[in-house]
């Protein structure tokens, strides 16, 4: 445990006892009577403590208290809705180290990450606040005389927020700050895996809920099985939008049910992200960004690098800056609540399993490992999710290559001639998030986010895959499931489209001219 952070002294402060309630609509928490999740540390392997979960039942009341609360919600003019975001955002910059710290300890990211995450959440309230007074429709031309055409966006209603447990609180305020301001409700059902971080989040808004007598229903909290709430919540038609972040293979079950009774949705679901590092490239820059990409939150986030593409010429020369960069690394392995520490554990011996297997597999299909791969023991590591993050040289036909393994494995892969080759190896995969290319040569950059380059949603010249900022929309293309959410238009999705005709004259002219008369 870290010599500065006591654990126990942040639970208390951010409210959290040794058995909780699980389920909220804003101030009224709920005794539920569903199973028992105990949570426990990937850190040290200590029960951190224990949730009550929801039955249907549960379920079923607070569908309806939101669906009461959107009636009034919806009528609140924007920038008063935004106020609460505002002081929510407040409210998360006083609890910040505290909610930092339990991230750290819940989910296993390093301190300077956990508190990253709660800045990402800050930073969409204010985000947020601003969008409130600039979610504009049109006025448009009418083709009828003394006519006005407009378009609007109104509040859709619920919105159902699913999200993973990589990033087990500010995927909630990407989708809660907008959708909020919008004029809809929410209900957020976390990760099982990390679902104190998620009580201890909505603890940290109930003061502002209850000083701005927002309506309870608006802010709503589930914390449930998905074998006991999952498809029914799926397959509710109250929930205008479901917002799910996680792994393709459920974001492919989300979008089939969902999509079965005409949802919408946004999916923002794995990746399998790749620098290009051309002969072109400050080599140096490449090597500090692509590092940090790959063992940043200990491999586990969705624009992790997983693959480099090299140019032949400077292959060797950049896999020895890799090595090297990666034995010192390899000292600051640990606790992730230590200052020191770069990289902490993975999240759970389900995650230690998969890297393993890429390891093994890799091999197999003719790939060779360069470096680390090894599983830690001994003091410290007595959890055994403490590994060594691993590189490999492959191909990308490999089918571990086109999976994305959650955890820090990178395969290196060489390309040959011109710039085109790369690009074509970086868009040969099924997934499309993140992407970079590391090039002082403009002619390569443009190709690299023109039509012709990277597939994905996101394209960086000269910084890495990992570490967007919140100001641009988040997601990206073919498996990793189309969403946006987060900065630019996002909002528009937490919106319905209404075009609306107004007749100011004393005729009933119809469009394209048509006559309709009855005499
Ligand atoms: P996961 O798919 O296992 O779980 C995601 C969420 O879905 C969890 O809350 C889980 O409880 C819920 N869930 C599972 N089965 C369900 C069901 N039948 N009905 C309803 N909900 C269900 O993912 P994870 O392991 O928590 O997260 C890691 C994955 O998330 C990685 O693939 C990562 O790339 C992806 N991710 C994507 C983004 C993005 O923005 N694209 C961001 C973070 C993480």
């Amino acid at each position: 445990m870290s010599k500065t952070i006591n654990i126990q002294d942040v639970l208390k402060r951010l409210g959290l006892k040794e058995i909780n309630e699980g389920v909220s609509t804003g101030t009224v928490w709920y005794d539920t009577e569903g199973k028992i999740n105990k949570s426990y540390s990937p850190v040290d392997g200590s029960l951190i403590a224990s949730v009550k979960t929801a039955t249907m039942d549960d379920y079923e009341k607070v569908m309806q208290t939101a669906q009461k609360a959107f009636e009034e919600w919806r009528m609140t003019p924007a920038p008063v809705r935004a106020e609460v975001v505002r002081q929510i955002g407040n409210a998360l910059r006083d609890a910040k180290e505290d909610l930092g710290a339990l991230v750290t300890y819940e989910m296993g990211k390093i301190y300077v990450e956990g508190l990253g995450e709660v800045q990402e959440m800050i930073d969409i309230c204010d985000f947020a606040v601003g969008q409130a007074r600039t979610m504009n429709g049109f006025n448009l031309q009418s083709e009828r005389p003394m006519h006005r055409l407009m378009e609007q966006y109104q509040p859709l209603g619920i919105v159902g927020i699913i999200s993973s447990f990589n990033f087990p609180v500010a995927v909630w305020m990407w989708n809660t700050a907008l959708a909020i301001t919008a004029g809809d409700v929410v209900v957020w059902k976390p990760s099982s895996k990390t679902p104190l971080t998620a009580i201890a989040s909505h603890k940290i808004i109930e003061k502002v809920l209850k000083e701005n007598n927002v309506p309870e229903g608006v802010f709503n909290l589930i914390i449930g099985r998905s074998s006991v709430m999952g498809d029914n919540f799926l397959d509710d038609k109250r929930v205008r939008l479901m917002s799910m972040t996680g792994s393709t293979a459920v974001g492919k079950r989300v979008g089939e049910r969902v999509g079965k009774r005409l949802g919408k949705t946004i999916l923002e679901l794995g990746g399998n992200n790749a620098v290009i590092v051309t002969p072109k490239a400050n080599l140096n820059m490449a090597l500090m960004s692509t590092v940090f990409g790959t063992v940043g939150t200990a491999g586990q986030r969705c624009t992790s690098t997983r693959r480099i593409i090299l140019h032949e010429d400077i292959y060797d020369e950049f896999k020895e800056k890799m090595v090297n960069a990666y034995k010192k690394i390899k000292e600051k392995i640990g606790n992730p609540l230590d200052p020191n520490t770069l990289v902490g554990p993975l999240h759970d011996i389900h995650a230690v399993n998969q890297f393993k297997y890429a390891i093994e597999q890799v091999q197999k299909e003719g790939g060779k490992m360069v470096y680390g791969g090894e599983i830690l023991k001994g003091k410290g590591f007595e959890t055994g999710t403490y590994v060594v993050p691993a590189i490999a040289e492959a191909e990308n036909h490999f089918e571990i290559v086109q999976e994305e393994t959650f955890a820090p494995i990178v395969y290196l892969i060489k390309y040959t001639g011109d710039v085109e080759n790369a690009i074509a190896i970086n868009n040969d995969v099924p997934q499309g998030l993140s992407s970079a290319i590391f090039t002082q040569d403009m002619q390569e950059a443009e190709k690299f986010y023109s039509a012709m380059g990277s597939d994905c949603g996101i394209a960086n010249v000269n910084a890495g895959t990992s570490g967007a900022e919140i100001g641009g929309a988040f997601g990206g293309e073919k498996d990793t499931g189309g969403g946006r959410e987060s900065g630019s238009d996002a909002w528009k999705a937490y919106m319905r489209r209404q075009t609306t005709t107004v007749n100011f004259s004393s005729d009933l002219p119809l469009a394209q001219g048509i006559k309709f008369d009855l005499d």
